[in-house]
């Protein structure tokens, strides 16, 4: 379903972090199909590689780098290959996250410090980045993946719930901080969504139960992303948005005893 004109990223960079797959893939083609320009960053070349030839044949203006997103001097490379390769940026998509089932029992601290490292101190590194190489001049739009158990208890992911609640916390608190320099800053938190690694990842895990509840799509999360950058919430930021159908409790259930 198309809500808005083909053109209206027209001229728009923006930067999608995990834009090689799932979510993140989709939301980088929905912005390629409305004219954006696009670059995708994560850690496997091959997978970068075949996802921006797939958004290239798709006639969008596309690229890829390599970056860890925990790596604050692999961020700043990626800031100048965007400058570089598109001149400025726009938008900034925090998508990327790592993620696996575990109970708080069986979680050691550096499967913890993993996670939040990822999730949380990747979005800040990208986020802080973006803004003294973009936004502080020339003001930008910022949208973050969160997940709807970041609001509540979750059993299996209190690593995600933790990063993710953290990740919420810094998006209101740049969405203030920013406002008066014309950045505006949102997250969006997904419900289930079917055919990606991340909800196999954890479905396989807990016998498939994630894939039984009523999962979204990719690009469900992509027209609101793409809603977010557009004039349209020109006076929304610092706001959480579930898209998630009321279902993202049902993520994950504990297994009968
Ligand atoms: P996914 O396909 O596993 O995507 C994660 C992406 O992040 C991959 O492209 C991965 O690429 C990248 N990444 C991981 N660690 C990175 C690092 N250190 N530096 C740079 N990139 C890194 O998962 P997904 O399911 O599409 O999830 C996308 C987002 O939606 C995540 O924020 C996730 O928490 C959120 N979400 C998903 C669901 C769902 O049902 N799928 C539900 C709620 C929230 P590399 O491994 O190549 O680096």
């Amino acid at each position: 379903m198309n809500i808005f004109t083909n053109d209206v990223m027209k001229n728009k960079v923006v930067l999608v972090t995990g834009g090689a797959t799932g979510i993140g893939k989709g939301i980088a083609s929905l912005f390629g199909q409305y004219g954006a320009k696009v670059m995708i960053a994560s850690r496997k070349e091959q997978v970068l590689v075949s996802a921006a030839k797939d958004l290239q044949q798709a006639g969008v203006e596309a690229d890829l780098c390599v970056c860890d997103i925990r790596e604050p001097a692999a961020v700043e490379q990626l800031m100048v290959a965007v400058r570089a390769r598109f001149g400025g940026l726009d938008i900034l998509v925090n998508n990327a996250a790592g993620n696996f089932p575990a109970s708080i029992e069986q979680l050691s601290p550096n499967g913890f410090k993993t996670v939040v490292d990822i999730d949380l101190n990747g979005t800040f590194n990208m986020t802080k980045a973006a803004f003294e190489h973009f936004f502080k001049s020339a003001g930008g739009n910022i949208i973050n993946i969160s997940a709807p158990f970041a609001g509540w208890g979750v059993a299996y992911q209190a690593h995600a719930a933790a990063a993710k609640s953290g990740i919420d916390s810094l998006t209101r608190s740049c969405a203030v901080e920013w406002q008066r320099q014309g950045i505006r800053v949102n997250a969006v938190a997904p419900g289930a969504v079917i055919d990606t690694e991340g909800l196999e990842r954890l479905s396989d895990a807990l016998a498939g139960d994630a894939g039984s509840t009523n999962a979204c799509q990719a690009s469900d999360i992509a027209n609101c992303v793409v809603f977010l950058a557009s004039d349209a919430a020109r006076f929304i930021s610092g706001e959480i948005i579930r898209v998630d159908s009321a279902t993202g409790v049902d993520l994950l259930k504990l297994p009968s005893t």
